[in-house]
């Protein structure tokens, strides 16, 4: 595996590559990488010819200071582990390298999109999200780009960025994958201690539990169990829990009103903020 630290020299490998008529599929991470992280870049691997990863903790999607202070950080492991599923590339950047000093967050329109759920409890983070996708996105010009479905919300994001910038790179959305108690994968799980992290295996549940719920009684409802059991979870505090439209996250109260719903979850583990979300129908 090549590893990248300058663009200059990213690119130049590129050319090489795409001079050779190789499909290029990019797969863009935090680290702290997990089976999840794993997934896409074998994803990619089946789909593109040459699978360029980065490891970048974007200061400009943290909204919060100490959350960004305390994001894991582990690039030998990651390199290790990038290694053994035969990446064929790892850009690691330094924030210099990326944005010019003082360069403000890029302002983007993306409607009420990024204005509701995560970007209601994060404002700005989907602003930072695109600005350092777009970055991406024009350094390496992929054929293909690589999500995981967790983060539902960015990848509609990512799609609407995609749109934006009249780019043909094609935006795949992978699955979530979990621990065995149902727990999705995160690189923020590292950060639980032992109690918390049976605390976020108990959110896990409840969010199979409600699953039924949805399909056979009310919004009201299924909104009122989840509230009630997470409530019953030590050291959790439930953000929000929402059903949506699932192709523009309408949040709604009668889900007859959409032909695809997803419901949604964030909630703090101590002082931990997890998300997940499954698709209802
Ligand atoms: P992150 O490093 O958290 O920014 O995540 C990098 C990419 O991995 C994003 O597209 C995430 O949605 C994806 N990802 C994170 N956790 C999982 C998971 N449990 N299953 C699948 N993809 C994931």
């Amino acid at each position: 595996m090549l590893i990248f630290t300058k663009i200059a020299d990213l690119q130049q490998h590129l050319d090489q590559i795409r001079a050779q008529n190789k499909t290029i599929g990019f797969v863009p991470t935090m680290g702290a990488l997990h089976e999840g992280h794993l997934s896409l870049i074998k994803a990619s691997k089946q789909a593109c010819d040459h699978t360029v990863c980065s490891i970048f903790v974007n200061p400009t999607q943290f909204n919060d200071a100490s959350d960004l202070e305390k994001y894991p950080r582990m690039p030998e492991k990651d390199t290790k582990l990038l290694q053994h599923a035969d990446c064929d590339a790892l850009f690691m950047p330094l924030v210099e390298e990326m944005y010019a000093k003082n360069e403000k967050t890029a302002d983007f329109n993306f409607g009420e999109l990024d204005k509701i759920l995560e970007g209601k409890s994060r404002p700005g983070h989907f602003k930072g999200v695109a600005q350092v996708v777009k970055r991406f996105f024009e350094i390496i010009q992929p054929d293909r780009a690589f999500f995981g479905g967790k983060d539902y919300q960015q990848v509609l994001i990512v799609k609407a960025l995609v749109k934006q910038m009249n780019s043909g790179i094609e935006i795949i959305t992978c699955p979530i994958l979990r621990d065995p108690d149902g727990l999705a994968m995160s690189s923020r799980n590292t950060l639980l201690n032992e109690e918390e992290r049976i605390s976020a295996g108990a959110m896990a549940q409840i969010m199979q539990k409600v699953k039924p719920i949805i399909k056979t009684a009310d919004v009201e409802t299924a909104k009122e169990f989840v509230s009630a059991e997470i409530m019953k979870i030590p050291h959790t505090t439930l953000d929000y829990f929402e059903i949506c439209d699932a192709d523009t996250l309408k949040i709604l109260t009668d889900k007859s009103t959409a032909d695809k719903t997803v419901a949604l979850i964030a909630v703090f583990v101590g002082k931990i903020r997890l998300i997940d979300n499954f698709i209802v129908n």
